[in-house]
């Protein structure tokens, strides 16, 4: 919701200072997705909000639903025509996590990645990325339930948008705002050394996650033009750096890529680097199922996926595999945009 606009719009009405916050309340705490439905407001000012300004920056073009109804995702389109996507999904039932866009496509251009063949259109606004969330608290409304987290895991590299992404951080951990705790968000990135420093500089509390995938430079410079800039080694010392400042736990993203980087050397390396940063136990593995894009790349059979996390940890590796939702949705980010 554009704050800037009603705040002129509440002035021009004469409203009292104390207007502002009650809209804010009800929109941002208590889910509710139009002006008209605000009771506190007159008439009058419910009437000229509804004209004047839309609640959200955009409009929904498409909504799937899983069958098992735990992962629904949203095309939604922006006001320059631009589509993004917005996923949620139950991890666990009654546990909501929301998949957010900072970016129109991405200018990474990981070979593994729908968004990547996109390319970089443009940087979402703050309110354009917040908006992702409120869309969801209000889906989540009208089945009673709550959100639960937030992860920066939809199209785009937040760390190339970190004016905007930093801004939207503060309005999503504002307590006037959505209030959400530090604690609840996770931002994922593939790998950028000075974003890691500013997270840990300015959000030392929101989880940060690492596209990590590969642990040898060659094969992630082949797959992650990005590793060509910023190399394994970079960001082993972005990982220590990160780790004297916050002694937070960081998450490394790990997709199984059939014949790709699923076999014991693969793992072998990702151990080394591991053990590389002398901090164990402040590194998570996620062990990611390949949604299929039109890519060369084939997921990692079950099997091979539970060999490898074995072998991890029998190595005193903290791992996961995570649950695979939404391959019927197309879940994975930029799917759906892309066509
Ligand atoms: N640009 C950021 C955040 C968005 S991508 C980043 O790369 O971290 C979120 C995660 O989804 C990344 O770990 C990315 O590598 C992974 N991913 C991309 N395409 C995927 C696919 N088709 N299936 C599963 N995961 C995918
Ligand atoms: Fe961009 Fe992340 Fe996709 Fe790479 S994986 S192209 S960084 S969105």
């Amino acid at each position: 919701m554009n704050l800037q606009k009603l705040e002129t719009i509440l002035q021009a009405q004469n409203q009292p200072k104390f207007r502002i916050q009650q809209i804010k309340k009800a929109i941002y705490q208590e889910g509710i997705s139009s002006f008209s439905d605000i009771s506190t407001l007159s008439k009058d000012l419910r009437e000229v909000l509804e004209k004047e300004m839309p609640v959200l920056s955009f409009e929904v073009q498409q909504v799937l639903i899983s069958k098992d109804g735990q992962s629904i995702k949203a095309l939604l389109k922006l006001r320059d025509g631009n589509l993004i996507e917005a996923v949620l999904i139950a991890p666990k039932p009654g546990i909501w996590s929301a998949c957010i866009s900072c970016q129109v496509g991405c200018a990474m251009g990981c070979k593994f990645c729908a968004t990547g063949k996109i390319g970089f259109k443009r940087n979402l606004t703050a309110e354009e990325i917040t908006d992702q969330i409120l869309f969801w608290i209000q889906h989540l409304k009208t089945t009673n339930h709550k959100l639960s987290t937030i992860v920066y895991m939809g199209m785009g590299e937040p760390f190339s948008n970190w004016e905007q992404v930093s801004q939207s951080l503060r309005d999503l951990t504002d307590p006037n705002l959505f209030g959400i705790g530090s604690r609840s968000i996770s931002v994922s990135t593939s790998g950028i050394p000075e974003g890691i420093e500013k997270m840990a500089q300015e959000f030392p509390q929101v989880n940060l996650a690492l596209s990590f995938h590969f642990g040898s430079n060659e094969k992630r410079s082949a797959a992650m033009p990005i590793n060509r800039k910023n190399n394994l080694e970079s960001l082993k010392v972005a990982l220590q750096n990160y780790f004297a400042k916050t002694k937070r736990k960081v998450f490394l993203e790990y997709v199984m890529l059939a014949g790709v980087n699923d076999d014991s050397k693969d793992a072998d390396n990702l151990i080394d680097f591991i053990r590389s940063i002398g901090k164990l136990q402040l590194l998570h593995v996620n062990l990611i199922r390949y949604n299929s894009t039109d890519s060369q790349f084939k997921s990692s059979s079950k099997e091979r996926t539970i060999l490898f996390r074995d072998y991890l940890e029998k190595n005193r590796i903290e791992v996961t595999i995570r649950k695979s939702l939404g391959e019927e949705i197309q879940g994975a980010c930029g799917q759906l945009a892309g066509k």
